[in-house]
């Protein structure tokens, strides 16, 4: 935790907050932040700033806030991935909103399991959560927008006009016969396939949607490690 991320609830006026739960456990515990300390903060979907911390207890951290600057700018990108396995929705989720991804869809496809639409980790309060601490990782206070869409070609044929107008389209796909592009700066669509790989109707589909398949190299990565590679490479 780079920065403690306040909500609304927390402030007790514009420059001050109270802190009782996890963010507190972790200032006392990991920080060992005493009375006088100054501790970064952002604010949800707004600025950064210092905070002292005014008055201390084992319940609560009362701080003055000096908001003195903006978080970091976004990827310009929105991110299509087939729904993956439970376990790996929590790294994803943290990684992409450490990284500055403000869109994520996850998508149905032919090799993602249907089980895998009942993981708690899709529920709101788990999104925010692992939203919030891959943002306190990156300093940043932008909440991404994360998508569920359960059918893939309503959501290619109906919604991915829309969503990739104007934009860079790349499907991630260990075939494709063009490598990924580095040095970006267009917005981009980006899909990412399921542990099983897009069957060849869904490329096809994208790829009559107007992306293109790039590889990454011969070696196979898994969803989780492949988000991370394909957005620095892009960026
Ligand atoms: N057997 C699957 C296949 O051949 O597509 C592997 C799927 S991989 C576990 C999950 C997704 O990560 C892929 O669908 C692709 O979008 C992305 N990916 C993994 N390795 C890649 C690579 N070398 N090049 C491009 N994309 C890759």
């Amino acid at each position: 935790m780079n920065i403690a991320l306040l909500f609304e609830e927390d402030l007790t006026s514009p420059c001050s907050a109270t802190l009782t739960d996890r963010r507190l456990r972790h200032l006392q515990e990991v920080l060992d932040i005493k009375l006088g300390d100054c501790i970064s903060v952002g604010q949800v979907n707004g600025m950064l700033g210092e905070a002292t911390v005014t008055q201390l207890t084992p319940l609560s951290a009362e701080l003055e806030i000096n908001w003195n600057r903006q978080p970091p700018a976004p990827l310009p990108v929105t991110l299509i991935i087939a729904l993956p396995r439970p376990k790996m929705v929590k790294r994803i989720i943290q990684t992409i909103a450490t990284m500055g991804v403000k869109e994520l869809y996850f998508i149905n496809s032919y090799k993602v399991e249907k089980s895998f639409w009942q993981s708690p980790w899709l529920t709101e309060g788990k999104l925010l959560e692992n939203v919030v601490l891959g943002l306190e990782q990156a300093m940043d206070t932008q909440l991404p927008n994360i998508h569920l869409r359960k059918r893939f070609k309503p959501f290619v044929e109906d919604e991915l006009p829309d969503i990739a107008n104007n934009s860079l389209r790349l499907i991630a796909h260990p075939s494709g016969s063009q490598g990924c592009p580095t040095q970006v700066s267009q917005q981009t669509t980006l899909a990412i396939g399921p542990e099983g790989g897009f069957i060849p109707y869904e490329v096809d589909k994208l790829i009559a949607s107007g992306f293109t398949p790039v590889s990454l190299g011969e070696r196979i990565l898994r969803t989780e490690t492949a988000v991370p590679v394909l957005l620095s490479k892009l960026f």
